[in-house]
């Protein structure tokens, strides 16, 4: 027989202490989802089913044994730890599920000059984990536009990147050790080492799981110095998206490393620029690390931008004020809350990597289908934000007004038919339909198609890991059964 939400409560209880098993009903309203519904959330409309409960977790043995539990009982387990994902990975689509969540594991346990690497517990927001190393003249390298927000755990949960990634790389290069737990209760230490040769690289069942298939319990990262005066910012206007994109791919195989190499269409740019470049493409770079190395990044850079007259050079000032305030707190989200219900104008976004031979078509065919097919638009751009040797991201950004159509319907009107054109126009062309946000749970739809032929590595990995598919239920693979 099913266990009732009841028992399910009653049985957290023996695990935690009482008062970190929360069952108020506005606690498990807002643990149905996450940003992908944040219209319905916004308008007080809940379309998942209630969680059993939200369960904190003090330590890695209470995850194990609630792993355990639940893995006997089958009972769905959404791991959680920021809440800011994007996707629906925090979705709760089956019935008495229960949220575990690791914001309370929030002690820095080590910084470690010597070795130039930092622990911390999961629940470490990574803001927090920056400012104690910056004290010491060190830096993690990682800047997510959530920095105030998103914890260790989630960060390496869904292989996330920040904004100096191309310096620094994504979550992947970062990650030096890991701690995660099992749905059988198994708690496994990957030790951090600087390389290892020891058989598969098993850091990556843990990092981009998206909670599928492990809790993740303590993260070890890579440190580096920090050099804030040192830094150099270039930035410039021209006029066409495809333009920007070249000079950016000259950039990355002539081999220079900015830490950020970024590029704004004339749309996207509207929310962002149209005090200083109305109207036009913004791309801008900033160098950092040691004197000589930032300053010959830039002098570099200068050089390659010296023979491109359909570029012309803004007052960094500008640039770097707007820089220094594009993180999202707390209060920037309730700012955006108000907004949303005065306005009814929602913005969303769906982010991609693509070959640098593919770029250009992909952006080109995305904004002539999405401005084409889709009602309501009010904006349709898109920015790359993260270089490679081998290509590049796009970060599409839409801003559509909700209309003739209730809350529970804007994701099936708008945001879903737009993530459909994108992923799918994306993988046509051989880029990833997903760069940083994760697949969660409204990406599945294509899973099968990004992965091809190796769609049978990512199933087994959840088989042998998750054998009874209790692990944040219809994330990553896609879930047909009863909801
Ligand atoms: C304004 C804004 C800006 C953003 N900017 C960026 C950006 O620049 N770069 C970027 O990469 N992302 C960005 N994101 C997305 C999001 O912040 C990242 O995905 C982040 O890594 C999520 O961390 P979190 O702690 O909030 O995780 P959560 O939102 O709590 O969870 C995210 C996913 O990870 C799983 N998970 C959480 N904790 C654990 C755990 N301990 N063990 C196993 N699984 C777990 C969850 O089940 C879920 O699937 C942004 C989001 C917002 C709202």
């Amino acid at each position: 027989m099913e266990i009732t939400r009841e028992e399910i409560v009653v049985a957290m209880k023996g695990f935690v202490n009482a008062d970190n098993v929360v069952t108020d009903r506005e606690v498990l309203e807002d643990a149905t989802h996450d940003r992908f519904r944040k219209y319905e959330g916004y308008n007080k409309v809940f379309t998942n089913p209630l969680p059993a409960a939200v369960v904190f977790v003090d330590n890695r043995e209470q995850v194990s044994e609630i792993l355990r539990y639940c893995n006997a009982k089958k009972i769905n387990v959404v791991p959680r730890t920021g809440h800011s994902a994007t996707e629906g990975g925090l979705e709760t689509i089956v019935r008495n599920s229960i949220v575990l969540d690791g914001s309370n594991m929030n002690k820095i346990i080590d910084i470690d000059p010597i070795n130039m690497q930092a622990t911390a517990e999961c629940g470490v927001v990574l803001e927090d984990l920056e400012n104690a190393c910056r004290k010491l003249g060190l830096t993690t390298g990682h800047s997510p536009q959530s920095k105030p927000i998103a914890m260790m755990g989630g960060l390496v949960a869904t292989r996330s990147i920040g904004q100096f990634s191309t310096m620094y790389g994504g979550m992947e290069d970062m990650l030096a050790g890991v701690e995660t737990v099992f749905p059988d209760g198994t708690i496994c230490d990957i030790k951090a080492v600087p390389r290892r040769a020891a058989g598969p690289d098993i850091r990556h069942v843990v990092l981009g799981n998206e909670g599928t298939t492990n809790f993740i319990t303590k993260v070890t990262v890579k440190l580096w110095k920090y050099y804030p005066e040192f830094h150099e910012c270039l930035g410039f206007t021209l006029d066409k998206m495809e333009d920007g994109l070249k000079i950016m791919r000259e950039v990355m195989v002539e081999g220079y490393r900015p830490s950020v190499a970024r590029l704004y269409d004339a749309e996207d740019g509207k929310e962002h620029f149209s005090h200083f470049a109305p109207g036009k493409c913004v791309l801008l770079f900033v160098t950092e690390g040691p004197k000589l190395i930032s300053h010959a990044t830039a002098e570099g850079i200068r050089e390659i931008m010296s023979n491109h007259p359909e570029c012309t050079p803004v007052e960094t000032k500008l640039i770097e004020t707007w820089f220094a305030n594009l993180n999202w707190d707390a209060s920037r989200i309730e700012e955006e809350r108000k907004e949303v219900l005065e306005t009814d104008i929602v913005c969303c976004t769906t982010e991609i990597s693509s070959p640098w031979g593919s770029v250009e078509d992909i952006y080109q065919t995305c904004v002539e289908r999405v401005t084409n097919e889709i009602p309501d638009l009010t904006i349709f751009g898109a920015h790359a934000s993260h270089c490679y040797s081998n290509g590049i991201n796009l970060y599409f950004v839409y801003w559509y007004k909700v209309v003739d159509c209730k809350p529970e319907e804007e994701i099936t009107k708008y945001h879903l038919p737009i993530k459909k054109i994108i992923c799918e126009e994306t993988i046509k062309a051989g880029g990833s339909m997903c760069h940083h946000h994760g697949v969660g749970k409204h990406r599945v739809h294509w899973i099968d198609q990004e992965h091809g032929s190796a769609l049978y590595m990512v199933k087994k990995i959840k088989e042998a890991f998750d054998p009874n598919g209790i692990m944040n239920i219809g994330t990553i693979l896609p879930y047909n059964g009863k909801k």
